[in-house]
Formats: structure tokens, sequence, C-alpha cells
């Protein structure tokens, strides 16, 4: 129907009191919402969550929620392993923007095109469907996806939300207070607007004290923090600005990689950052910008508040994050440890940060883009295993992290980890920190990322 046919119909029904005469009369009436708002008029293209976003096709689908480093990797892997399978990618940004080396990006060592890519070009090239949307509901007693552009059923699900802020932990119930530390002093630790106010706020800081709270463990990239005050601080000296930076701990210590953050602490910005462990947060006023923590009260210019880290929204509407023995939830999403797929429920799987606890030796994986690609590429394996009807052996993932913390020249440090199960079933992790700081770690930095960026986008 053109939009002049659909106006003159709607001008008539009015006019002709034919409105509850239509009513009565049509069965349209009857039908679902979505139906409903067509016959009102919109455009057949502006979805809603009552549509039918894909019908069902021949082929059995794989949903992937999240386009971050897990649920782009899993969805190139999918159609490689397994090319009889639909696979959707659903993922609310335009554009896909890499955490790992943001922090390079703040201070301008990097530019923001190294850290963005393009979904469209890598899903027409692999053959899956990348859908813009946010997903509101995941129902999987009837196996499908809500999303702000319609419905979607699957066969499998791949979960992979990364992680939330624990405002509450901070503020309750208290929005406001929670609002106010988000948008005025993000964390930046999330793909969002964050980045860009926090690069702002620094670019614009011309002195004074910037506090850092660090979430407790579990959190995403344990690392990074360290990393990221090491790079303002080096900004801070390049650029003569008189900044003081404060870190509070809430860990006892630097780890990983504890003894060369230390060093770089005392030997290159002795007048710049102070460490304090133990800062367990007791309450937090962006207002009046001061925070109390069981190390000591500090009040702030500015701040990077990290709030406790937590499996993403869509693991909670997923019921994949269980209650603890105490009745609280866990914040994590409860898989199993080797084929990280629900318990109860093998076709849903989850994979990156929102993964909960897998080992009693070492309890979570460290929430790190590298894993999180390692476990994609893993249960994409799964998947295609079980579709061509074996079982899947298991197989585990591997982590790698550089850590940037001297730009002047440019120096870093790593750490790296490897798993195996051992004789009881266990699942064990071996660390291995690199704590010299030098040169030789920044290219295989640089080239990491740059690999990593190739394996999910070309
Ligand atoms: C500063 C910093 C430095 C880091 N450095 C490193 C490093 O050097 N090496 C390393 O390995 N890791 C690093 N990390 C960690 C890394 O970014 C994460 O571990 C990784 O992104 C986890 O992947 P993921 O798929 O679980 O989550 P993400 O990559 O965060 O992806 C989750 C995606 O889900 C989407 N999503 C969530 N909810 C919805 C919804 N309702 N609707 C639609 N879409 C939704 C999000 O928009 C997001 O794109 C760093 C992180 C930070 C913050």
């Amino acid at each position: 129907m053109n939009p002049d046919h659909r106006a003159s119909r709607r001008r008539f029904l009015a006019s002709a009191g034919g409105l509850a005469a239509a009513a009565a009369a049509a069965p349209a009436l009857a039908q679902p919402a979505a139906a409903a708002s067509r016959a009102g008029g919109l455009p057949f293209l502006i979805g809603s969550a009552a549509d039918t976003l894909l019908p069902r096709g021949k082929a059995r689908r794989v949903v992937i929620c999240g386009g971050g480093w897990g649920g782009v990797t899993a969805a190139k892997y999918l159609r490689q392993y397994a090319p009889g399978l639909e696979v959707v990618l659903l993922e609310r940004n335009p554009v896909f923007f890499s955490c790992p080396m943001s922090n390079k990006w703040l201070v301008d060592l990097v530019d923001a095109q190294f850290l963005t890519h393009d979904y469209l070009a890598v899903s027409e090239k692999h053959g899956y469907r990348f859908i813009q949307t946010e997903i509101l509901e995941i129902e999987r007693d009837r196996k499908q996806v809500i999303t702000a552009a319609g419905r979607l059923h699957y066969d499998y699900l791949i979960v992979s939300p990364g992680i939330r802020y624990n405002y509450e932990a901070w503020f309750g119930n208290d929005r406001r207070m929670a609002e106010a530390a988000r948008a005025r002093f993000p964390a930046a630790y999330m793909p969002s607007a964050e980045h860009f106010h926090l690069k702002r706020a620094l670019h614009d800081f011309r002195g004074g004290h910037l506090v850092m709270t660090l979430p407790p463990p579990p959190q995403r990239c344990p690392p990074s923090p360290y990393e990221r005050a090491c790079l303002i601080a080096a900004m801070f000296k390049a650029r003569k600005i008189p900044g003081r930076i404060t870190i509070l701990d809430h860990k006892d210590g630097v780890r990983p990689i504890g003894p060369g953050f230390r060093a770089a602490f005392d030997e290159l910005y002795r007048d710049v950052i102070t460490y304090v462990p133990n800062a367990r947060i007791e309450e937090v006023d962006p207002f009046r910008k001061h925070i109390r923590t069981e190390a000591g009260d500090f009040d702030f210019d500015h701040a990077i508040l990290m709030a406790p880290h937590q499996a993403g929204d869509l693991a909670w509407k997923a019921g994949l994050v269980p209650a603890s023995g105490s009745g609280r939830p866990t914040g994590w999403a409860d898989v199993d440890p080797l084929f990280m797929h629900d318990r109860a429920d093998r076709d849903v799987y989850v994979i990156g940060d929102a993964v909960g606890f897998v080992s009693p030796q070492f309890a979570y994986y460290p929430k790190a883009g590298h894993l999180a690609n390692r476990q994609a590429r893993i249960v994409a394996r799964y998947i295609a295993e079980r579709e061509a009807g074996r079982e899947p052996d298991w197989a585990l993932p591997d982590n790698l992290c550089y850590m940037m913390v001297n730009s002047q020249p440019m120096e870093g440090i790593s750490v790296q980890f490897d798993y195996r199960v051992n004789a009881e079933g266990v699942l064990e992790q071996r660390q291995m920190d690199f704590n010299e700081r030098g040169p030789a770690t920044v290219p295989e930095d640089f080239n990491w990322a740059r690999l990593s960026y190739e394996d999910m986008f070309s």
C-alpha cells in the first residue's frame, strides 16, 4: 500500500465514523500488536519487539548475543566449521570498539581507527547476519531472543555480553547516585561512549588529584587499570601537567605482574602515582567528589570510578546467573567448565567475561579478550561437532596479555596463562609473569592486537 492510499484510508475510517464499524468487523483487532501497528501505518522495516525479526529458514540457527571479542569471533568460526548453520550476530553498537589497546588511545599513542572495526564487511565476507539492535530478553523456554527490532528463534544460543557495572554495591537502589557516577566519572571499561568522555576529561585536565577506584576480583582485565595509571602518569609528565594519581585498590597488592608494575610506579612515577592497597570502598559520593575507603578518605578533582564488575545484563536476563550458598547472586554465569554450556541446557553456551567460577584452583578464567577469542573458537567447534552428529572432545583456551608501562621510551611487561585438566578432572592454571620492563614487549603487544583484529575482522 503506498503512503497516499494509507492516508486516505485513515481519513475514510475517521470521517465515516468507521472506526467502530471496522473494529466490529475486522479480525485484524485480534492480531498481535505488531500487525495492529502495521495497520496503523508503520513502514514494514520499522520493527518492534513483537515482530518476527527473521523467519525460520531451512537451516538450523545459532544466535549470538553480543558482538564483542567473544561474539564476533564465534560468528566467523561457526561459518567456517559448520557452513550449514545459519549464524546471526546481535549487537547494540554500530561499530566494534576494542577495549584492549584503548588505554594507549586515551593518551594518543594509537588512533581510534586502530581500535574500530566494521561489522558489516566481515559479516558479508563470512556469510553470517549482523543485526544492530538492543537485545531485550532471552526466553529460554521458547528458545527465542527478543530484540528492539523483533524476535527470533534459535537452535543454539551463544551469550557473550561482557560485563556490567555493579553500582548497586555502592549505591543500593539510588539511581541518581549511580547515574551521576557513570555520567561524570565513567570507568570506560565497556565499549561505549564512556571512553570518549574519559579521553576528553583527561585532555582537559589541567592539574590536581585524579583518583582511580579498582574493582574487586573477579574483574575485567585485572592488569589494565595499572597500565592506565602508568600511561596517564607518563602523559602528565610529558605535558608538564601537575597531576597526582591515586590508585585505590581493593586487593592487598598489585596483581598480576605485581613487581613489574610496582617498579614502574616507584622508578618512573614516584612523584605522580600513589598506590593504596586494601582500599575497600565504603562510600562514594560523585557530587561531593569524595571517597571513603577502609584505607582512608580521599577527595578528588577527577576520578575513574570503577564499580565492581558482574556478568553483563543479558546473562541475568537469560537466567544464567544463579544464587550462591548464601542466597545472593554469584554475579556470573554458571557453565560447565569444559564445555561452556549452561549446566542444565546444552544448547545455551556462555563465553568471554560473563563466565563464572570454573576451578577450585584459580576460580575464574582471566576476563580477557584473548581468552574470549579462544573460547569462541572452541565453542564454535563444539557446535559444529554436534551438528555433524559427533560428541565433541573438550579443548582449553590460553591467555596472553601485554601491558605498556612507559611511553617515553615505550616499554612494557606481560603475563601468560595456560591450562590443563589434572588427574582428578580439575581445571588448573599456570601463570607466568614477565616483570622486567623493556622495549621488546611493545612491538609484540601491537602485533598481538593486529593479529587479533585480523582474526576477528578479516
Ligand atoms: C582498558 C582495557 C584494556 C584491556 N586490555 C586487554 C588486553 O590487553 N588483552 C586482553 O586480552 N583483554 C583486554 N581487555 C579485556 C577485554 O576487553 C575483555 O575481556 C573482552 O572484551 C571480553 O569479551 P566479551 O565478548 O566477553 O565482552 P565484550 O567484548 O565487552 O562484548 C560484549 C558485547 O555485547 C554487547 N551487548 C551487551 N549487552 C547487549 C544487549 N542487551 N544488546 C545488544 N548488545 C549487547 C556489547 O555492546 C558488547 O559489544 C581490556 C579491557 C579494558 C577495559
